[in-house]
């Protein structure tokens, strides 16, 4: 049986991209999504791999999830929490409803797919768990304090779990992208697309296929004596 990825959020963007650069590499891709079914089927029909709808903030949903997967593969060799939301505005707009669903997506949807996966790589003493931050949860961004927040604490999750995990023959890694041509930018204006863009050293936005190589590194045994480290894929912007 081939190795098997899950990749949360694979429905769209850095997801999607890596889950037809993980298959291309010999991994059954596991699509995650929550909305969008027709494009998640699309994805699984072209990659070989199978799509399951579960929102990562449902624990339940992440465990059925992973039974699924262990059921149709009966392995878990990479899990990718790749799947986040971001909410724009200056900190004192936002809701106490946008501030819990931004925290409840995006760090503790990390922590229920990571917790519901271990067991099946401490078993098999082995495995790959790249998270996805982003630069601003290096740098920090205006009005985008509860994102870069939530970005900050995927890179402390990363650096303990590497320290626990690595006696366990289990490698933890992030990365974290710059400025991505995703969705997630659509509601930057073309001004601003521009501005991020000429600030890079590389003078290019990042396109998700950028993302998934590093993706496909960390999967990889090339990777297998880093553990615990922050990936920059960001055209130089933050060096
Ligand atoms: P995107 O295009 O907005 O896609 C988000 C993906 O996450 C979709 O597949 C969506 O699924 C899924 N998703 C959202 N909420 C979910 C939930 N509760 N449960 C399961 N899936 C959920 O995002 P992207 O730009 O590819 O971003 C991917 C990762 O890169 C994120 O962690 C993001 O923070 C990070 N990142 C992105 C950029 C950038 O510039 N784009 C920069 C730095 C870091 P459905 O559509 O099916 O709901």
């Amino acid at each position: 049986m081939n190795k098997t990825a899950i990749i949360t959020g694979a429905s769209r963007g850095i997801g999607k991209a890596s889950a037809y650069k993980l298959a291309e590499d010999g991994f059954i891709p596991v699509i995650n999504y929550r909305t969008h079914k027709v494009e998640a089927e699309k994805i699984a029909a072209e990659t070989g791999g199978f799509a399951i709808c579960a929102d990562v903030s449902d624990r339940i949903a992440v465990d059925n999830m992973i039974r699924e997967t262990m059921k149709k593969t009966g392995r878990i060799d990479v899990l990718i929490n790749n799947a986040s939301i971001s909410v724009s505005g200056l900190f004192m707009y936002i809701t106490p409803e946008q501030e819990e669903l931004i925290w409840k997506v995006n760090v503790q949807g990390t922590y229920n797919c990571t917790r519901s996966a271990l067991p099946f790589m401490i078993n098999a003493k082995s495995g790959k768990i790249i998270n996805i931050s982003s630069m601003w949860g290096q740098t920090g961004a205006s009005c985008e304090v509860h994102y870069s927040a939530s970005k900050a604490a995927i890179i402390g999750f990363t650096k303990a779990l590497a320290k626990e995990l690595g006696p366990s023959g289990i490698n933890v890694n992030c990365i974290a992208p710059g400025v991505i041509l995703t969705d997630m930018n659509n509601s930057y204006s073309e001004e601003t697309m521009e501005s991020l863009k000429n600030e890079a050293p590389l003078e290019r936005l990042g396109k998700p296929e950028d993302i998934a190589e590093s993706i496909s590194f960390l999967a990889s045994e090339k990777s297998s004596f880093i553990t615990g480290q922050i990936l920059g894929v960001n055209g130089g912007f933050i060096i």
